[in-house]
């Protein structure tokens, strides 16, 4: 077995140290060792256990003083053995890991005044209410505190009772040697709480599982993955704390005209051949109403219009984007007899357009050969 390390070396401290230096010392080697911060860290771990078997036994007043006059060895004679791991540590040293890290890190099983979970609810949207804002209501299933005893559990405005197993502290402690471990009390599993009369709504639980409608005001600009919170109307947090936050999550279901890129809306256009070739006024949707859009002559399939500031809102700026228009060229399919001999006359016309140029290019090629 190797030599131990002397626990006021192990601490940095010297042999005078006070309570409250010897805390402040283990403190700074317990946040710089915590098996939390340094996950699968061998090294860390025997530096945290090796800190905390020192605080351990410097910080009670009986131990100190053996191994102040006898050493580890000293120790080791009256039976302290050191922590067997862990859940060890956490279960002795539970109150100082609570006021270092702000939290219960010392893993115990108590249950006294704890913040609600957060709720998720999925919403789909029609595409119009997402582009400009609406107001729903939204049916959620949630824990909430009892009305008929206030959350405390207890039938008849009574108080919970203290635990007399473990005297309201909510832990047991059972001698290991020399140490003494405390864990969570098996009759009130940690509470430190009994209800001897339950509340008959709750049946003692103080939360009852309810069914509550939530108005929620959806800005203009949601898009398909964009979520809202409302603050604390998530489940009951339990002993008196504060409810967690509900999530709607924002699902935008498809228009049967328009799509959305970001802020940009896109739409179709249909126009005919002839509208292309010509050039024309056309009525085209937008998401307030018609607007009237200029096709200039020789349009192509294809071809791209934008109408500034048609889109959709921002939900950071509020600023519109454009609206995208692609024009679509319709062929006709039913002609009647005098459309087609019009369109025939017109397919001999650029035939002969076309033969006139093919004649020019051979003319103009037989001249170059003449040369
Ligand atoms: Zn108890
Ligand atoms: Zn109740």
């Amino acid at each position: 077995m190797k030599s131990k390390r002397d626990y006021y070396e192990v601490l940095g401290v010297g042999r005078e140290a006070t309570d409250s230096e010897l805390k402040k010392a283990y403190r700074q080697l317990a946040l710089k060792y915590h098996p939390d911060r340094n996950p699968g860290d061998h090294e860390s771990e025997e530096h945290f256990k090796e800190a905390s078997e020192a605080y351990g036994v410097l910080s009670d007043p009986q131990k100190r003083r053996v191994y102040d006059q006898y050493g580890h060895q000293g120790l080791e004679g009256s039976g302290f053995s050191g922590f067997s791991g862990f859940e060890d540590i956490f279960s002795s040293f539970g109150d100082i890991f609570e006021d270092f890290f702000g939290f219960s890190s010392g893993r115990r099983s108590r249950s006294r005044s704890s913040r609600g979970a957060d709720l998720r609810y999925d919403l789909g949207l029609p595409f119009m209410e997402a582009a400009f804002g609406a107001e729903k209501e939204i049916s959620i299933e949630k824990m909430e505190p009892c009305a008929a005893c206030q959350g405390t559990g207890c039938a008849d405005g009574a108080q919970p009772e203290a635990c007399g197993f473990c005297h309201g502290s909510g832990q047991v402690s059972r001698s290991q040697g020399f140490f003494t471990v405390r864990t969570a009390c098996p009759h009130c599993r940690g509470t430190g709480q009994l209800i001897t009369h339950p509340c008959e709504t709750c049946r003692g639980a103080g939360q009852n599982r309810v069914h509550k409608r939530v108005t929620v005001k959806i800005p203009g600009g949601v898009d398909t993955g964009s979520r809202l919170r409302l603050t604390g109307e998530g489940q009951g947090g339990s002993h008196g704390g504060p409810p967690g936050d509900l999530y709607v999550f924002i699902r935008v279901e498809p228009h049967e005209r328009f799509e959305r890129d970001g802020t940009n809306v896109i739409c179709q256009v249909p126009i005919s051949f002839i509208q292309a070739a010509l050039g024309d006024t056309v009525a085209v949707p937008t998401l307030t109403g018609q607007r009237k859009l200029e096709i200039p002559r020789g349009t192509q399939y294809g071809d791209i219009f934008r109408l500034a500031k048609e889109g959709i809102p921002s939900l950071r700026t509020g600023q519109r984007g454009d609206q995208v228009i692609q024009v679509v060229i319709r062929t006709p399919t039913s002609l009647n007899k005098k459309q087609e001999s019009l369109l025939k006359e017109f397919q001999r016309l650029e035939t002969g357009k076309l033969s006139s140029k093919i004649k020019n290019i051979l003319k103009g090629e037989s001249a170059g050969a003449g040369l």
